[in-house]
């Protein structure tokens, strides 16, 4: 099937009982500032072209920010930051994210998560990263074929993506390569795969100044040139 096709079917999945029930109580009971909003409240699915040669690879939905707005990493602070950079680098067509209506586009570049719901505390369960890992198995699949470089977005991001690279057949080294903010690998495969990471764009990251644009900049500017953008 298709990656449209796979998010056709996403967007209805309710296979973990406390994530659908946190993304539907948050979509009711909503923020004062968003309380005219109708919220998403439902799975979040990938943004961006169907045949990247570049994948982010986040975390899952912020309750008041894609679970709210339905696109990844759009409406709230971390998305202000990433958004920033990936304009900054070319990747970008503007580089504020709102709503689902408001023009942005990436080129070459395919933002997803290994949990399409949000959930408590952003701390999904080790049984919900496994659970949601089959959309994320199909999503690689499907991208295959033209993936270059992706960036992981923090460490649980890169624990979960690890074995489904292995599974989608490019060969993770063992011990498994860890993660760290620079973080540069290349596996083999049918064709090689540059595998980068940075630290999540979290706010908890970059108010404290952990994570600063230029450092995400540096790192996109990277893998961008490694998929050949
Ligand atoms: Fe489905 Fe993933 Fe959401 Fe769980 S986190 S309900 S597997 S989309």
């Amino acid at each position: 099937q298709s990656l449209a096709a796979m998010d056709a079917d996403l967007v209805d999945c309710r296979r973990c009982p406390r994530l659908v029930a946190w993304r539907e109580q948050v979509a009711r009971d909503k923020r004062a500032a968003f309380r005219d909003e109708t919220y998403w409240g439902r799975p979040v699915p990938g943004f961006g072209p169907t045949d990247a040669g570049l994948l982010i690879v986040g975390l899952a939905p912020a309750a008041h920010g894609a679970n709210r707005t339905g696109r990844m990493f759009t409406g709230d602070r971390s998305g202000d930051v990433l958004y920033a950079a990936l304009h900054a680098v070319g990747l970008a067509n503007q580089p504020t994210a709102v709503s689902t209506d408001d023009g942005l586009a990436l080129r070459g570049t395919r933002i997803t998560s290994p949990v399409h719901c949000a959930p408590p505390a952003n701390k999904p369960s080790p049984t919900e990263r496994d659970t949601c890992r089959s959309w994320l198995d199909e999503e690689l699949r499907l991208l295959a074929p033209t993936l270059r470089a992706v960036v992981v977005l923090g460490g649980f991001g890169w624990k979960a993506l690890l074995p489904v690279l292995g599974d989608a057949g490019w060969q993770v080294p063992r011990p498994a390569p860890r993660f760290g903010h620079g973080a540069h690998v290349e596996l083999a495969g049918r064709r090689p795969l540059h595998l980068f990471g940075c630290y999540h764009v979290s706010q908890q990251n970059t108010f404290t100044g952990r994570l600063t644009p230029p450092m995400i900049e540096a790192v996109l500017a990277d893998a961008a040139r490694a998929a050949g953008l």
